[in-house]
């Protein structure tokens, strides 16, 4: 496998590096490496993203715009009328200090289920295979919503945080709101972003919103993944709620009827009464 580093954003230099064609993006590769070593993901060139890859937290007129290569670490500790309190919140909450400091939002947002049967290279449904192995099996950490094929929960606390905030997306190609970055994989097509081949995340625009939070259920305090995360954004009276760990894509919840609508796993009902109270709680808090 070779290492190489972009140079340049340029069509030659990404033609060049052949991104989509056997490379692979890499940033601070706290996902893509262990996928790599696990032969969950094959690759022939590494392509390290990081010196052309946007990094750093400036204000605009009603937001931010945050650089794809920005740390969790940086956002985490970003100032206080910087960035808005869920996303540095959903930093805070998520792993531990040290991929914090090499992990990359633009790297949490594409980063791969951890369902457990796909992560041990099981050929489940969502690797290309016939069923979910977790309809049958252990399904306690599994999807609410969203799981007629694949039951994962997406794990990324921060895109849960940013699609309450009502963030937008730049990539090579195309700007486009961070929902849009998302799909339910199907039949035909099993990704779960619609990313395309060889496009990279750039940066992201996150509106100022008057109140926010993000509140997390996880085995334990600290360095675990979201039971379920919920993210409440408001702007004047309009009340946003997006969330982590209950459906294969972050999920928004537009009213809290919504819970009512959950098809949950016979092991993650239990996450249907977690959600219903943390969204009353972060409701609250961004209205209280
Ligand atoms: C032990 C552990 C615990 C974790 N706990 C949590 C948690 O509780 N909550 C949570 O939200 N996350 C958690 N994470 C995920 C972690 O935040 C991500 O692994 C990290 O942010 C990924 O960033 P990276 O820069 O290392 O990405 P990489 O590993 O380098 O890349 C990840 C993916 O993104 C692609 N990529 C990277 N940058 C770009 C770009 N600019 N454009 C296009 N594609 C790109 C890569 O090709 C790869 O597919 C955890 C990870 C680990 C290892
Ligand atoms: S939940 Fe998705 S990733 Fe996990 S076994 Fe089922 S199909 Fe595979």
């Amino acid at each position: 496998m070779r290492l190489r580093r972009l140079s340049s954003l340029s069509e030659p230099a990404l033609a060049e590096a052949g991104l989509g064609n056997g490379s692979v993006p890499l940033a601070g590769g706290t996902d893509l490496v262990p996928l790599l070593r696990d032969g969950l993901l094959t690759a022939d060139t590494l392509v390290d993203v990081r010196p052309v890859v946007p990094r750093g937290v400036t204000p605009y007129d009603g937001g931010v715009r945050i650089g794809a290569g920005t740390t969790l670490a940086e956002l985490e500790h970003a100032a206080e009328d910087a960035v808005p309190a869920a996303l540095r919140e959903a930093c805070r909450l998520a792993a531990s200090p040290q991929v914090r400091a090499m992990g990359s939002i633009g790297g949490n947002l594409l980063q791969a289920t951890r369902c457990w049967y796909w992560r041990l290279g099981h050929a489940c449904w969502l690797a290309g295979g016939e069923r979910c192995l977790a309809r049958d099996g252990r399904s306690d950490e599994h999807a609410i919503f969203g799981n007629a094929h694949c039951g994962s929960a997406h794990p990324s606390d921060i895109a849960a945080a940013l699609l309450a905030l009502g963030t937008t997306v730049r990539t090579t190609r195309r700007e486009l709101p961070l929902a849009e970055l998302y799909r339910l994989a199907t039949e035909d097509d099993r990704s779960v972003t619609t990313l395309e081949r060889g496009e990279l995340l750039l940066e992201l625009d996150v509106p100022r919103p008057d109140a926010s939070t993000y509140l997390k259920a996880m085995d334990r305090k600290r360095y675990a993944f979201p039971i379920v995360g919920v993210a409440a954004a408001r702007f004047g009276g309009d009340v946003r709620v997006a969330l982590a760990g209950v459906a294969p894509i972050p999920w928004s919840l537009d009213t809290d009827a919504g819970l009512t609508d959950a098809t949950p796993l016979p092991g993650s009902a239990f996450k249907v009464q977690v959600a219903e109270a943390l969204v009353r709680r972060a409701r609250e808090a961004v209205t209280g």
